[in-house]
């Protein structure tokens, strides 16, 4: 286990922001997990489980107590008759992830290509984007269970997945450390309709080829056009979720004229809809940058602390909800 002291919390997640972590834990083994855990529990401190950082928000104060990253490694292949079980160490790259399995043609995640990240917070917000979600092909995962110090098997209905959610963010937030994480996938191709901008590059460039690889480079394509490369522009990707209406809701949405997405995980508004609408797409705020390509992602630009971003949310959840009357809810997760 490698334990760092003082480690500015802005060099570890994409958004940049964050003052400094007391420690900073890289487990390498199993074991080890159980050994930070206990690591901290000797200094009384509070733990937080991190990857890479792409869906956190550090504060200016930075954090007393032990953040414990996975750094373990690795992808092995059981081949069945019927596909093939991928297991993932969860310090795995998630998009290597997504490039293996769509090298040996095996459909299930190819759509959730360039989700930066690591493969063990997958799971954690059921990680989703064109038309697919993690929990499709996610059977099982392993973790370390702080409450009884024991190593356990969660299953995909363990986990009570839904939009942006498992249990793993809601009622059992901070219990588990996911070591590893199954996916049950199949080789094939995945099934039309595609989500509508898919299905537009498909028909703009005359594409036959539906294969994982082949939905893979269109996907990355159309990322690469909307959506900065963290590794440039700092930024969580989608700053907020999209509202969610039940049926008689959508109705009355439709009737104001708001465009409802009709789709197989609900009626859904895209909340980047209603921050462009509520006129902020390209907008400067306290040195955050509403995206111009994708108003939903919000870029720190210049933000010299935790409080310009929060200046910043706080007024575009207020005028969408003043225009709209729906209040936005935060995707990303603070580290406090
Ligand atoms: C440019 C950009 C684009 C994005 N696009 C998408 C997208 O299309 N779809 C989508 O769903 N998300 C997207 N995201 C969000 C982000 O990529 C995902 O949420 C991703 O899963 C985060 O992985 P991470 O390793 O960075 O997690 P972190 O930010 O490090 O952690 C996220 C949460 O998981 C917990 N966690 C991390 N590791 C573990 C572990 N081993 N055990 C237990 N809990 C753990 C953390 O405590 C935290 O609560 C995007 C982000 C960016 C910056």
């Amino acid at each position: 286990m490698r334990i760092n002291e003082n480690i500015l919390i802005s060099s570890l997640t994409t958004m940049r922001l964050g003052g400094p972590a007391r420690y900073v834990l890289e487990v390498e083994t199993p074991g080890e997990v159980a050994d930070a855990y206990g690591f901290a529990e000797q200094y009384h401190l509070p733990t937080f489980p991190l990857g890479y950082g792409a869906n956190t928000l550090g504060h200016d104060e930075g954090f007393n107590g032990v953040i414990i990253i996975n750094r373990m490694r690795g992808i092995t292949d059981d081949f069945t008759a019927d596909g093939a079980r991928l297991k993932v160490m969860g310090g795995e790259y998630w998009d290597n992830v997504v490039a293996h399995a769509c090298e040996k043609g095996l459909t299930g995640i190819e759509a959730l290509s360039k989700i930066p990240g690591l493969a063990g917070a997958a799971p954690v917000q059921n990680i989703g984007a064109y038309g697919q979600q993690v929990s499709d092909t996610l059977e099982s995962i392993e973790v370390y269970d702080v409450a009884s110090r024991t190593y356990k098997t969660l299953s995909n209905q363990d986990l009570k997945f839904d939009y942006r959610e498992s249990i793993l963010n809601t009622t059992e937030r901070g219990r588990y450390f996911v070591i590893s994480i199954t996916l049950k996938m199949k080789p094939g191709e995945m099934s039309r309709p595609f989500y509508n901008s898919v299905e537009k590059y498909i028909a703009d460039h005359n594409i036959k080829d539906f294969s994982p690889a082949s939905i893979r480079n269109i996907v990355s394509t159309i990322r690469a056009e909307k959506i900065p490369d963290p590794l440039e522009k700092a930024s969580s990707g989608s700053f907020f979720h999209n509202i969610y209406l039940s049926d008689e809701e959508a109705e009355k949405a439709e009737e104001k004229g708001y465009p409802v997405f009709r789709g197989k995980d609900g009626n859904k508004i895209n909340a980047g809809w209603l921050i462009e609408k509520a006129g902020f797409k390209g907008k400067l705020l306290n040195g955050i940058r509403v995206s111009d390509k994708a108003a939903l992602v919000l870029i720190n630009e210049s933000a010299k602390s935790y409080n310009d971003l929060a200046k910043a949310r706080e007024e575009i959840v207020g005028h969408v909800y003043d225009k709209f009357g729906y209040w936005l809810k935060q995707e990303p997760v603070e580290l406090q």
